[in-house]
């Protein structure tokens, strides 16, 4: 058995979700633990922006900021050494705030951090974050779910085997860490009910300052990728509720893909209201 938070006079630890990194989109309940903490625990991604809006904004934070933010690929401090980090610090009677982008549970290893915690009896709660994957197409005016358009949507990463997903244009599939596996993913999403017509947005350091959507089909987003030298962090949206996007453009609104050059798609700039036919 291991000792609870009150036998030890320890401190406690609150894995906190970021949100996608605008300092508007973290939850109070996540703010008010920043601003009770002795140290915060952050990533790159969401976390490390989100401080820095705080700040912009003349929220001042007395805590010690630890950074183990990751680039992809990149892992600038293994998840067992970020485990073993909470646990000490908390034991230590600190109270830390594991800041994690979007949300700790997606795709996040929030998981594991909370049972790292509980194995050592440290007090541990988590705070729900808004994920990207929910968010970021949301700042490309794309619904995940729209009244006739969509009535489902499926997250998954870029690495998984998305063969086996089923469901048409009508099921929308999110796709993040997607960036450097795109043109396998529409690939076999292509080869599915969906279709390789069908609307695919890929939106880029959402609410960063690299932030930008580009739109195109299954079949030709990876060629709009290469030309357009997409990059990580980004998220991949599939499925007709795409078309909803001002960011569509007028062709690929209406899904006549016969006069649609995805090339030529002016796809930074909103191109007007998108029409469903
Ligand atoms: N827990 C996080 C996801 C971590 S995986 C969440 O709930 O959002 C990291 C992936 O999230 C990135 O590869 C990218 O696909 C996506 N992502 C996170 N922040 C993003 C942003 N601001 N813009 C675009 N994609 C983002």
């Amino acid at each position: 058995m291991t000792l609870g938070n009150a036998q030890k006079g320890g401190g406690k630890v609150w894995l906190v979700g970021a949100g996608p990194g605008d300092p508007g989109l973290l939850t109070v309940r996540g703010l008010r633990a920043l601003e009770r903490a002795d140290v915060i625990v952050a990533d790159r991604l969401g976390a490390r922006a989100v401080l820095d809006g705080l700040a912009a904004e003349g929220v001042e934070l007395g805590a010690e900021i630890i950074d183990v933010g990751k680039l992809p690929g990149h892992h600038a401090v293994p998840q067992d050494a970020i485990n073993a980090l909470l646990v000490q610090l908390g034991r230590d009677g600190r109270n830390v705030v594991r800041l994690k982008g979007g949300d700790p549970y997606v795709f996040g290893r929030g998981g594991e951090e909370l049972a790292a915690c509980q194995d050592a009896g440290v007090e541990v709660e988590v705070v729900a974050g808004i994920t990207s994957a929910i968010s970021v197409p949301a700042i490309a005016g794309i619904p995940l779910t729209h009244r006739g358009v969509a009535t489902a949507f499926t997250d998954a990463t870029g690495h998984d085997q998305i063969r086996d997903l089923g469901g048409g244009r009508d099921h929308t599939v999110v796709l993040l860490m997607g960036v450097g596996t795109l043109a396998h993913s529409a690939l076999i999403l292509a080869r599915g009910e969906r279709g390789a017509d069908c609307p695919v947005a890929v939106v880029e350091d959402g609410f960063g300052p690299r932030q930008r959507v580009t739109v195109g089909t299954l079949a030709s987003i990876a060629e709009q990728a290469a030309a357009r030298g997409i990059r990580s962090p980004a998220v991949v949206v599939v499925g007709d509720v795409v078309r909803l996007s001002p960011y569509a453009p007028a062709a690929l609104a209406t899904l006549d893909t016969s006069t649609f050059d995805p090339l030529a798609a002016p796809a930074t700039s909103p191109t007007g209201k998108a029409h469903l036919s």
